[in-house]
C-alpha cells in the first residue's frame, strides 16, 4: 500500500485556527472491503465552512472528530476498486479529505465526473460545483431578484461574491454593489466581474460602511447577498428598501470569533417588511444538473469568469487554509495535493 499523507485536526481551534491545531501524518494507505474504492485525491476545496466543521457545535453536519483528517470536498482519480461503476482511472467528486488517499463509497455527494467536459478539473470545485451552486441558486430562488433590483453584495471579490455579482447583471439588475477587501480587490470586481460600484470596507467602521453604502444606494438595497456577517451586515441592513430579501449564506468575519457578534440592526427588517433566509447549497444537489448547464453556458459565451487560487502541496494545508480569513485569496481556494 503506498503513504497516504493526511493532514489531521489535533484540536479544536480556540478562534482563529493556530498550526498547533494540525498535524501532517504518514499512513498507509487503507485497505480496500466490497463497495469501496480508493480515491487518489488530485485536489482538495478549502472552505470557510470547513472552519465551522472544526468546532464541537451544532451545525449541519457532524464536527470533525479530533484525530481524523480534515473533512473537505476533492476531486481524484480512482486507484484501485472493490465497487461497481467506480473503475480504476475514473476521476470523482466527493466529500472527503485532505490526505493522499480516501476510501470512497457510492452515494450522497460522491459522483463520477468526466474531467473531458472542463478546462481544468478543479472547476468541479469551484464554478461548477458547490461553490457555484451556491452562488446560482442562493441569488435565484433565495434572493429572487427582480430586474432592475439593487444587489449588493459582501465578500464579493470571493468564489461565491464574485459569481453571484456575475449572476446578478446576467438577470437584469440594475445595480450590483460588492463589498471586498482593499483597493486592489474592488478595481477587480468592476473591472474583471463587471460590478457596477465597489467599496473597500477595510480601515471603516460600520458607520462609514453604511454611509458608504448609501452614497452608492440612496434609495436603498432590493437583495443582500450576505457572505461576512458583523458590521457590514450591520452597514447593509440600515440601507434596505421596503420588501427587501437578504440571503443569508455565510459569517465568515464571525466564524473565529468564540463569541459570536450576530445582527444588530436586524430590528430594520420590521421597518422594512424585509426578509432574511439562510441558505445552504447541500438543499440544491438534487437540481446540480440544472444550475451547472446554465453556468456551463454562461462561461462558454464568455459571460461569466471564475477564477480559481490554488497552492501546492499538502504540507501547505494550514498556510492555504488560512488565506480565508486573511482574505489573500483570489477566487475559489484550492490545494494542489497530487
Ligand atoms: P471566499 O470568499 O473565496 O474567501 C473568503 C473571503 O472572505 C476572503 O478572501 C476575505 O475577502 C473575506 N473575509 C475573510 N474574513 C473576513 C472578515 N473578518 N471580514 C470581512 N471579510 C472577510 O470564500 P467562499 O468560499 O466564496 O465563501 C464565502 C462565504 O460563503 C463564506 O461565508 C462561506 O461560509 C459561505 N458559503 C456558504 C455556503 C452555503 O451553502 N451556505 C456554501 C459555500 C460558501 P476580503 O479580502 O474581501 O476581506
Amino acid at each position: 500500500m503506498p503513504d497516504n499523507r493526511r493532514f489531521l485536526l489535533v484540536r479544536r481551534p480556540n478562534g482563529e485556527p493556530v498550526r498547533e491545531d494540525f498535524s501532517l501524518v504518514t499512513e498507509p494507505a487503507p485497505d480496500l472491503v466490497e463497495g469501496q474504492f480508493l480515491i487518489r485525491n488530485h485536489y482538495a476545496s478549502l472552505d470557510p465552512a470547513i472552519r465551522g466543521w472544526m468546532d464541537d457545535a451544532p451545525s449541519y453536519m457532524p464536527p470533525i472528530p479530533l484525530g481524523d483528517p480534515v473533512r473537505a470536498t476533492t476531486v481524484g482519480v480512482v486507484e484501485a476498486s472493490k465497487a461497481e461503476g467506480f473503475a480504476p482511472g475514473q476521476w470523482v467528486l466527493g466529500l472527503n479529505a485532505i490526505e493522499d488517499y480516501s476510501v470512497g463509497v457510492a452515494g450522497g455527494f460522491t459522483q463520477p465526473i468526466d474531467a473531458g467536459l472542463v478546462p481544468s478539473v478543479t472547476n468541479y470545485l469551484s464554478v461548477l460545483g458547490a461553490v457555484g451552486m451556491t452562488a446560482y441558486f442562493g441569488l435565484i430562488e433565495v434572493c429572487e431578484p427582480k430586474p432592475g433590483d439593487v444587489v449588493l453584495v459582501t465578500g464579493a471579490a470571493g468564489a461565491v461574491g464574485s459569481l453571484v455579482g456575475q449572476i446578478a447583471k446576467i438577470k437584469g439588475a440594475g445595480k450590483v454593489i460588492g463589498i471586498a477587501g482593499g483597493g486592489e480587490k474592488c478595481a477587480r470586481l468592476v473591472d474583471r466581474y463587471g460590478f457596477d460600484a465597489a467599496i473597500d470596507y477595510r480601515g471603516k467602521d460600520v458607520h462609514a460602511i453604511t454611509d458608504a453604502i448609501r452614497a452608492e444606494a440612496p434609495d436603498g438595497i432590493d437583495v443582500i447577498f450576505e457572505n461576512v456577517g458583523g458590521d457590514i451586515l450591520d452597514a447593509g441592513l440600515m440601507n434596505l428598501r421596503h420588501g427587501a430579501r437578504i440571503g443569508l449564506c455565510g459569517l465568515i468575519s464571525e466564524y473565529n470569533s468564540p463569541d459570536k457578534v450576530g445582527a444588530r440592526n436586524i430590528w430594520q427588517l420590521i421597518v422594512h417588511r424585509a426578509a432574511m433566509r439562510g441558505l445552504l447549497v447541500a438543499d440544491y444537489i438534487d437540481r446540480f444538473a440544472e444550475g451547472g448547464a446554465e453556468m456551463a453556458a454562461w462561461l462558454q459565451q464568455g459571460r461569466l469568469i471564475a477564477d480559481e487560487h490554488v497552492d501546492e502541496g499538502i504540507e501547505n494545508s494550514f498556510d492555504a487554509f488560512m488565506r480565508l480569513f486573511a482574505g489573500s485569496n483570489q477566487g475559489k481556494m484550492i490545494l494542489k495535493i497530487a
